[in-house]
């Protein structure tokens, strides 16, 4: 049997073993040592596998970690988080998601979301959030080394330059 990783999966090193992302699922898991070692055994492309290992790699590939040729289906949302045996809950040293205002308004203002600590009431001018303000933001998310970055605010979509500038200094902390 051939696997690869799935497309644009993340893993990160835990003391426990590790902490995988699957973006088209957006699940976070934790692996122990030896199911990381099978993640991290994986290049980017298509690779035999051992037959013993056909079976573990199929159970990954059924969470979406992984694709298998041939291919295993992908199970539903069943709740297993964890993979692999733990004698502890395993507990984590940075965040798995960092929010990153890319400005503070939103001319909305809903009542399921609006913060009035964290956002601004209504859009005023252009000139009262700065650019070092992006800067600042894009700087601290970098040194987190969180699996996933999401772009928020306030409402993204109504500064799009400011989150075109923060998306592009967010991406080149993450390369
Ligand atoms: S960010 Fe979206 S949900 Fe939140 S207040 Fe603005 S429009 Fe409403």
């Amino acid at each position: 049997m051939q696997v690869r990783p799935s497309q644009a999966v993340r893993l990160r090193q835990e003391k426990f073993g590790g902490t995988c992302y699957v973006p088209h699922r957006d699940d976070i898991f934790a692996a122990n040592h030896e199911v990381f070692g099978l993640l991290r055994a994986l290049g980017s492309n298509w690779a035999k596998v051992p037959k013993s290992l056909d079976r573990a790699y199929q159970s990954l590939a059924a969470l979406g970690i992984c694709e298998t040729d041939p291919a295993t289906p992908e199970i539903s949302y069943s709740g297993p988080s964890l993979l692999g045996q733990f004698e502890e809950f395993p507990s984590i040293e940075e965040p798995f998601v960092v929010n990153c205002f890319s400005t503070a308004h939103c001319p909305l203002k809903c009542l399921y979301c609006h913060a009035d600590d964290l956002m601004k009431e209504q859009r005023t001018s252009e000139g009262d959030e700065s650019s070092a303000d992006l800067a600042n933001v894009a700087a601290t998310a970098g040194m987190l080394q969180s699996l996933v970055v999401v772009v928020t605010g306030g409402d993204p979509l109504t500064r799009p330059e400011r989150t075109k500038v923060l998306l592009k200094s967010l991406a080149a902390t993450r390369m």
